[in-house]
């Protein structure tokens, strides 16, 4: 570790359970985001719970969380109607049968349903396997080999995908034909061969590259609104040119909702831009917290799934804990005027944030849609990984966020990673927020 705290003595039991930790566990945790080189620099809080929008730590205090852990915690920390249903299913009915059960129907109407792009769905436990089931059964429909991913994104962990999510510049390649880098060694070499990596929100590299080698791209892989580094929305009908270009070259246009999903709109980001993918991958916001996730897509596309051609396993998919949680949590979440609310009390933060940052003369600026967002410390526009490299200041971002954290506001440290709004937050704790925001903005200056 690099870094102190400003205030080692309010986190001294995270500090020694750390301490603890990493004789044990590899880097103390075990999850990458929650590592020091992520930010947690020089140890990551340890927690003792979460109540709605608020996180306690082990040494006591308090905050509001915005964490959220990354995205799952939609409805707040133990969603009591979440926390029952998953209680009430394991007391009564247990967890894993190797055999369905009927609320799987349930679940899967309910969200076929809430998106129209949905025609069939198959559920699973992590976006990390919604995502590489996705590219296999693209790979398998198209007979091509190729998957276009955008710099700068995150797709989950498997080797396929795992590549070129914030690659040093110095190895990257040039901005309009980035290399693909893989996330470390042990992933095999020759994956790159399977990949074209292009920069986001640019119509000519995505036409150039269907020009050049249209014949070998099985898919295309995006998020609908950039979440893995900070938040960067698409410009306007740059999603509009993506989806007509995977069409017209018979490309399939997979969609990874796994963090706008049922957060952006009950239809997730898909919903809220009105576009159509041909696959779609869910997990963190769909469940309340608890592990699961799916593949939702196109009926003939999904025909190769129904015959067996391709395969997806999965001793705990549409286990009992992650059907009726996800049952419990879309009930919750398909409650009318629901996500009008959430955009209301988000949008008093956003126009917040803009104000002290204007008060404060700070070059910095807000970027997110709702519930999703982030603050760039930077003086240019950021609208691909390649600007965000360039000019995010880690160091002010640094700054702010240990401002916000001592005065009871946790964010994930890292300038690259999200607030997360949840719709247990109330304006009560927004207006709180922003008055930290307001003090904490003045060390930044
Ligand atoms: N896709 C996106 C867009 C993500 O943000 C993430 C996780 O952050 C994943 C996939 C992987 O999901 P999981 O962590 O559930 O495997």
């Amino acid at each position: 570790t690099t870094m102190t705290y400003k205030t080692p003595a309010r986190t001294a039991k995270s500090a020694q359970y750390f301490t603890n930790a990493r004789k044990i566990i590899p880097s103390g945790v075990n999850s990458t985001a929650r590592a020091v080189w992520s930010g947690w620099d020089p140890y990551p809080l340890f927690v003792d719970h979460g109540t709605g929008s608020r996180l306690t730590d082990v040494d006591g205090n308090e905050y509001i969380d915005y964490l959220l852990g990354l995205g799952p915690m939609i409805l707040g920390h133990r969603p009591p109607k979440v926390t029952k249903a998953v209680v009430d299913f394991i007391e009564k009915r247990g967890t894993v049968f190797a055999l369905p059960v009927a609320d799987e129907l349930t679940l899967s109407n309910k969200i076929i349903n809430a998106i129209p792009a949905v025609e069939q769905v198959r559920l699973c436990n992590t976006g990390t396997e919604a995502v590489l089931y996705a590219v296999r059964l693209a790979r398998a429909y198209t007979g091509r080999k190729k998957l276009v991913r955008f710099e700068g994104m995150y797709h989950g962990f498997s080797d396929g995908v795992y590549w070129s999510k914030h690659p040093g510049l110095n190895v990257a390649g040039p901005d309009k034909a980035p290399m693909p880098i893989p996330q470390g060694p042990g992933m095999p070499a020759h994956l790159a061969d399977s990949l074209i990596i292009l920069p986001w929100n640019d119509v000519d590299a995505l036409r150039e590259a269907f020009a050049r080698e249209g014949q070998d791209i099985a898919a295309v892989i995006t998020e609908a609104v950039m979440c893995n580094t900070g938040c960067i929305l698409p410009e306007p009908g740059y999603l509009e040119a993506v989806r007509e270009i995977t069409a017209k070259n018979g490309a399939l246009l997979i969609c990874d909702e796994v963090i706008t999903g049922f957060r952006l709109s009950l239809a997730g980001a898909q919903g809220y831009y009105g576009l159509e993918p041909d696959l779609s991958t869910y997990a963190k916001g769909l469940g309340g917290g608890f592990p699961v996730a799916a593949l939702g897509g196109r009926k003939d596309v999904m025909a190769l799934v129904a015959d067996g051609t391709v395969s997806m396993a999965g001793t705990y998919s549409a286990n009992g804990i992650a059907v009726s949680a996800a049952n419990a949590a879309l009930d919750e979440l398909a409650a009318p005027g629901l996500y009008d609310g959430l955009y209301e009390r988000c949008q008093q933060l956003y126009d917040g944030l803009e104000k002290i940052i204007a008060d404060n003369k700070v070059d910095a600026y807000v970027t997110g849609l709702g519930p999703v967002l982030q603050v760039w410390f930077a003086d240019q526009p950021i609208r691909n990984y390649r600007d965000a490299a360039r000019y995010a200041r880690h160091d002010l971002f640094r700054i702010w966020w240990e401002e916000m954290l001592e005065r009871g506001v946790l964010f994930h440290p890292g300038a690259f990673e999200n607030l997360f709004v949840s719709f247990a937050h109330s304006k009560d704790d927004i207006a709180q927020t922003l008055s930290v925001a307001a003090e904490a903005m003045r060390a930044v200056k």
